[in-house]
């Protein structure tokens, strides 16, 4: 039932996999509508956090990956350390993206929360962008094609979308596979086939339009197995066999010990997710929905 990484082929889409979708659709717009009123000047980025994954735990299902809570010129992959003091300010816009999954079947889905920056126009830019290629999914659509949709929309607003993010495909237990899904025009690329899960997920920036690494990292995930020695390193993998390969926050260990953790990152075992971002004081905003492909069109999921 797994995405085969070799062959690049889907596992089928039965009709237990497309309710766990569904199911799983359904209860991510839920949290994610519930994030806006969480989110205000003085909240914690950590009580928010850990608030919007126990709602998923409470509605019975998975997180797929960290709550993701980034800021301002941070397009993605912030989330809260356990000691993590920060609180939103009045001016910062907030990216949340979340995961939840059913069974191992995702669903990703994302906004943009102003708390006063002023930036409405660019939250419509990514938000008008992602519904535009929405609109054009079907069967046998090439997938740089939604890649100019969508940078028209952010470009005639006058903003940037960013280059080097993409949408991507999901399946079991798989965050990301293959088609990426670009937010430029592309010539070439996959086609689109009826039962393909994808996330569609424009940034728009009034920065350079790419990312770059920042030091910090909060997110990781296991991609390779390999047996280890250290017997701090022994309980990370231990603790996180579960996810299979989805990616957790460091926040989200009990056993953490930081000699075993560097050890696993070291040695290629853990992958170290960092913040992605814009230059600096620039602003990104986001939007994200999935899809599951259909005969003529698409079903979104976490609408
Ligand atoms: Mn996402
Ligand atoms: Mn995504």
């Amino acid at each position: 039932m797994m995405y085969n990484q070799k062959s690049k082929t889907y596992s089928p889409m039965t009709e237990e996999a497309y309710d766990r979708y569904m199911q799983a659709g359904r209860v991510a717009a839920q949290v994610l509508d519930a994030s806006k009123d969480l989110i205000k000047v003085d909240a914690s980025l950590l009580l928010v956090a850990n608030t919007l994954e126990e709602m998923i735990y409470d509605a019975g299902m998975g997180t797929a990956f960290p709550v993701n809570i980034s800021l301002n010129a941070d397009a993605a992959h912030d989330t809260p350390s356990s000691d993590d003091i920060r609180v939103f300010a009045h001016g910062d816009l907030v990216k949340v993206d979340l995961g939840v999954h059913c069974d191992g079947y995702i669903a990703d889905t994302a906004l943009t929360i102003d708390l006063g920056s002023d930036h409405a126009l660019l939250i419509e830019a990514s938000v008008a962008a992602r519904d535009a290629a929405i609109a054009h999914i079907k069967p046998g659509v090439q997938i740089g094609v939604l890649g100019a949709y969508i940078a028209e929309e952010i470009m005639s607003r006058g903003f940037k979308p960013i280059s080097n993010l993409t949408g991507h495909g999901l399946d079991q237990y798989v965050l990301h596979m293959p088609p990426n899904v670009p937010n430029v025009p592309k010539k070439g690329g996959m086609l689109l086939e009826e039962d393909m899960v994808v996330a569609i997920e424009p940034f728009a920036s009034t920065g350079t339009g790419a990312i770059v690494d920042r030091k910090r990292a909060e997110i990781f995930s296991e991609v390779a197995s390999r047996p280890v020695r250290s017997p701090g390193a022994r309980a990370i993998l231990k603790e996180i066999e579960s996810r299979r390969g989805m990616p957790f926050a460091r926040r989200h260990l009990q056993n953490y010990s930081e000699l075993g953790f560097t050890r696993l990152v070291k040695d290629g075992i853990l992958y170290a997710h960092p913040v992605l971002s814009d230059e600096p004081g620039s602003f990104v905003s986001q939007s994200e929905h999935t899809m599951i492909v259909t005969e003529d069109g698409c079903i979104v999921i976490t609408a």
